[in-house]
């Protein structure tokens, strides 16, 4: 039987099927363990240094205790410590991105998505490089900076030199005052060497989503393609990190295993990645199945909750303190509202999740890969932060100047947020309302940005970021390091 070691390679080893019953076990007999818990969340709590926040993060053991806690008091004192650590590290900024698929091509046979080999209802289709160009103008129209790449998995159709083809080209294309400034990808696992080329292709962040931590129900959601070897998949971020990629982005589908195991194997691999690598995965994202051709969700039995979902979000914000975490258009306005509190630091807005899909008047639904819940414009999304008290962030300045894996932790460690990224969010604010906003987001957006201004410490990077927020309005200039 294989022993849990989270240092290990292997990963039946660091994700431990006996390591995961136990700790639910542990955690189903400490859930009313007051004193525990007690203890479980003075250690979560930040505290305050002389430069800014730390935080210790949980170990999955103890953040599994206050999933299984459902004591009222005890789920509120959850939920406001992720507010605090949200706020300590992240400040009230949300970063936007969009999704950009690119082939619904697929050689798998998951079961939960419409674009499984099997689904002959739906047309297949690959974008060319025309149509990639069209489809970043159209992105970038709308204000985009920050593109997260989709592609199912077809070595023929779409082989490592087409994604490669694709990032070159969004690269490339400079649109009025446009451009893409980071490209995640989120492509299927794949070797060393093509992790290499995809680093040197300049990608940000490789996303690659568990779906699920249970190797049974993994086989059996995968039962056809190269998907199907759940070893394989489960060890890509290692592989990621061998090929030089340090920013790596975690993720299960909820509704398809118990969410609580769920919980603790995304925990157990977050700690692996710290372990083997000195470096947490950057961002944890938290979809969970929706509606799609050929896909009804309530054939899933683990469903969850807005409830659940909402305490697995303070809880991973409790465990790992320090990683960005993303929620799609997946949600509806209402459930995205109440996470963004819970410390979701990263949203989609605008998005069209069908190939092609930008370049269309309406939303192409046969190629969609998931019912959109959230159907309002990025204008929409911008303005509805920003009247929330959020800051709406276009900036991708820490990838740009080189701030990733363990140097974008440590910044954000440090609690330097308010003096850098925070100038950098205002900016970048500035450039997008100045592009791209409508009349009112417009009005809005700069209401707040003069008070956001005041909240910077430091007299010089306030001066600064004045300076260069005025540059935008007044210039076309746009040529600073976001
Ligand atoms: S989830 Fe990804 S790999 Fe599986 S069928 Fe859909 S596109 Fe293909």
């Amino acid at each position: 039987m294989a022993i849990y070691n989270p240092k290990s390679l292997k990963a039946e080893e660091f994700i431990n099927d006996a390591e995961i019953r136990e700790t639910l076990e542990y955690a189903e007999q400490n859930k009313n363990n007051v004193e525990l818990i007690d203890k479980i969340l003075e250690k979560a709590r930040p505290k305050k240094t002389a430069t800014g926040y730390t935080c210790s993060g949980l170990t999955h053991r103890e953040a599994s205790v206050l999933l299984a806690c459902d004591i009222p008091e005890k789920v509120e004192q959850i939920y406001q410590i992720a507010e605090e650590i949200k706020l300590a590290f992240y400040g009230n900024r949300i970063v936007i991105f969009a999704p950009l698929y690119l082939s619904n091509y697929c050689v798998n046979g998951c079961v939960y998505c419409p674009y499984h080999l099997k689904n002959k209802r739906i047309p297949r289709k690959k974008l060319t490089q025309e149509e990639v160009k069209a489809e970043v103008i159209a992105l970038q129209d709308m204000g985009h900076k920050r593109l997260a790449i989709e592609s199912g998995e077809d070595p023929v159709n779409n082989p490592i030199e087409y994604i490669l083809e694709c990032i070159k080209t969004i690269y490339s294309v400079h649109h009025k005052n446009g451009d893409i400034r980071r490209v995640n990808v989120n492509i299927a696992a794949t070797t060393v060497e093509n992790y290499r080329k995809l680093k040197d292709a300049g990608i940000g962040t490789y996303i690659l989503f568990q779906e699920t931590y249970h190797k049974e129900s993994y086989l059996k959601l995968h039962p056809t393609g190269p998907k199907h070897d759940y070893d394989y998949h489960t060890e890509a971020m290692d592989r990621a990190m061998e090929g030089g990629i340090d920013d790596v982005g975690l993720g299960v589908l909820f509704g398809l295993e118990l969410y609580k195991y769920e919980f603790a194997g995304l925990i157990m691999h977050a700690e692996h990645l710290e372990a083997v690598h000195g470096v947490g995965p950057h961002t944890i994202s938290v979809p969970r199945i929706k509606r799609a051709d050929d896909i009804d969700p309530d054939a899933f039995d683990n469903s969850i909750s807005d409830e659940i979902f909402a305490k697995i979000t303070a809880c991973i914000r409790l465990a790992v303190p320090y990683t960005g975490m993303i929620i799609s258009t997946r949600e509806s306005e209402e459930v995205r509202s109440k996470l963004l509190r819970l410390g979701i630091s990263q949203v989609s807005g605008g998005s069209r999740t069908s190939v092609g899909g930008y370049t269309t008047q309406e939303r192409p639904h046969d190629t969609e890969q998931f019912d959109v819940s959230d159907q309002r414009t990025l204008d929409e999304v911008v303005k509805w932060l920003m009247e929330n008290g959020h800051i709406p962030s276009f900036c991708t300045a820490c990838y740009r100047e080189g701030r990733t894996g363990d140097r974008f932790m440590s910044l954000c460690k440090s609690g330097q947020i308010l003096n850098c990224c925070h100038p950098n969010a205002l900016m970048t604010l500035t450039e997008y309302l100045e592009d791209y906003a409508s009349e009112d987001t417009k009005k809005v957006g700069y209401e707040l940005i003069k008070k956001e201004l005041l909240r910077i410490p430091k007299d010089r990077v306030r001066e600064i970021a004045q300076h260069n927020i005025d540059d935008i309005m007044n210039s076309n200039r746009r040529d600073f390091r976001f």
